[in-house]
């Protein structure tokens, strides 16, 4: 069986021989081995890292993006293999996996742009003969630790750009779909990418762990469920790095009695139970606003979700795969029992659901509950998985509160046709990002993504222009040439232009 290992400098390296084991979530069944890096190869990467930055971050930022050109050109040649990996080893459907890479895709584009973006500002005559200048400098070796739910897209939000500043980078991608990530790593070395400039280190907490101790490693983008997004922001800020830390989220969609209530529906379909939820924009809560909304929309949904075609990547017209692992299946099971426990109605239950030919995977199918109120952990917590809560509510404003008294603030949308129910919303509603009748409000490239409250730990979000903020660190100069024999005598008030 293929083991998977460690990408640096250009080469696959090897340390140890503990390994794990990457499952097909579809058949249940082993798909590779995967060795656990560890210090030695942590070390490894950093040395290979800053053998290469010195070169890399002067060489031209035109340069550097020509690189990126390559590597969209060979990541759109290699789109279908790519596809097949990644659905795989997390079992979403090839579309989605198509989908995943086209907005990866789509930061390399962006990434593209460096020498625009980089270019800096400049005033002449600030002073008597003195000009100055800003520049965006690389901050050095930069690492990023990335969740299994986009093993292609969420990389793809951190090195193109971090790399395109002039920084090296060390990636240690998801220990549960490892292969795709390596793959498209891979490409980077063929589109002509120095030796060193991006190594992928593989492992879990360990691997983690000596990246935050490693004085080296400058800034840390992590994304990922909470607790650990808690944990690198506040290890990695005391050990003197910057860090963009983003969690967990409990998206919620207001739905008000104005809406068109079968293009909401469609949208709640794609977003609850698209990836089998396991999406951190996917909307697991939909906010009804009178139980006339409520019982229209779930008169509605529950065909719907009855109809769903839950099946393996490689089946025909399959919408939602399984869940990735053995226990993140039992985790979300668990989670409906206690729903039901708790006095919350399951109109639909996708427990027990079985795919023929498929019984060893980790299926589950959709599963609606009413009457879900605050209290309840099916509420409160992020389930991860194709579970969709309705909340009664008697208004928008109710409506609000609930969404902004939340610990996550990541997505959140409505569904309304009232542009001042709309515009209130997007002023009053506490998440970082906001859909008005577009369900997953994921921002495109030249914009950043990013959650507020515990969705997001650190100042800046990623990509997009907060990215470039993020892997830059400025550089004022100010800059004047005395005549020769010009002599000024010493002035000891502080310099002003009084
Ligand atoms: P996870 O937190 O378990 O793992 C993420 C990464 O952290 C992996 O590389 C993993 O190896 C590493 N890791 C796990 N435990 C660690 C520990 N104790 N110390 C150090 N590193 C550790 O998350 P996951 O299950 O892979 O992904 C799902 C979670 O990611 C969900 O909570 C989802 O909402 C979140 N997510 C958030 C965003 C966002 O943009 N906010 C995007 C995608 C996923």
């Amino acid at each position: 069986m293929q083991t998977v290992t460690h990408l640096i400098a250009g080469e696959m390296v090897s340390h140890s021989n503990e390994t794990i084991e990457v499952f097909n979530p579809a058949t249940g069944k082993v798909t590779c081995l995967m060795e656990m890096g560890n210090q030695e190869t942590v070390a490894q990467a950093i040395k290979a890292a800053e053998a290469a930055l010195p070169a890399w971050k002067q060489t031209p930022p035109l340069k550097r993006a020509r690189v990126m050109f390559r590597f969209k050109e060979l990541l759109e040649a290699n789109k279908d293999t790519i596809a097949k990996l990644i659905s795989e080893e997390h079992g979403k459907t090839i579309p989605d996996a198509l989908g995943e890479l086209q907005r990866g895709i789509e930061n390399v584009e962006y990434a593209c742009g460096a020498p625009e973006f980089l270019k800096g500002e400049y005033s002449s005559t600030t002073g008597p003969g003195i000009n100055a200048w800003s520049d965006s400098k690389p901050v050095g070796t930069v690492a990023g630790i990335t969740p299994f739910n986009f093993p292609a897209m969420v990389p793809l939000w951190m090195y193109p750009l971090a790399i395109v500043c002039g920084n090296c980078f060390i990636l240690k991608p998801s220990e549960k779909d490892p292969s795709s990530t390596l793959y498209i790593a891979k490409l980077l070395d063929e589109a002509g990418l120095p030796k060193g400039v991006m190594s992928v280190v593989n492992g879990g907490k360990d691997v983690v762990d000596a990246l935050i101790q490693a004085p080296q490693v400058k800034a840390m983008s992590f994304v990922g469920s909470t607790p650990v997004a808690e944990y690198i922001y506040s290890q990695g800020t005391a050990n003197g790095k910057r860090v963009q830390a983003l969690g967990g989220a409990k998206n919620h969609a207001i739905v008000m009695p104005d809406a068109e209530l079968d293009g909401a529906v469609s949208a709640l379909m794609g977003a609850a139970f698209g990836s089998c939820g396991e999406r951190c924009m996917a909307i697991s809560v939909a906010v009804c606003v009178g139980d006339e909304t409520a019982d229209r929309l779930i008169a509605k949904l529950t065909p719907q979700i009855n109809e769903l075609r839950v099946g393996a990547y490689t089946q025909d017209g399959v919408e939602m795969g399984p869940l990735i692992s053995k226990e993140h299946f039992e985790k979300v099971t668990h989670y409906v029992n206690e729903g039901v426990a708790s006095g919350a109605d399951l109109l639909v239950d996708g427990r027990n659901l079985k795919v023929e030919g498929h019984e060893e995977g980790y299926f589950i199918g959709g599963c609606l509950f009413d009457n879900v109120t605050t209290d309840m952990s099916i509420y409160k917590e992020e389930i991860f998985g194709p579970v969709l809560c309705v909340v009664r509510v008697n208004s928008l404003e109710e409506g609000i509160a609930l969404i902004n008294e939340h610990e996550y603030g990541n997505g959140t949308c409505i569904f309304t046709r009232d542009g001042e129910a709309a515009e209130l919303f997007c002023d009053e509603v506490e998440a970082g990002m906001v859909g008005v009748n577009v369900p997953l409000p994921v921002p495109v490239a030249s914009h950043s993504f990013g959650g507020w409250k515990r969705s997001l730990f650190g100042d800046l979000h990623a990509y997009g222009p907060d990215g470039v903020r993020f892997y830059t660190r400025k550089k004022a100069i100010s800059q004047r040439w005395p005549k020769r024999a010009s002599h000024e005598a010493a002035q000891f008030a502080f310099p002003s232009q009084q």
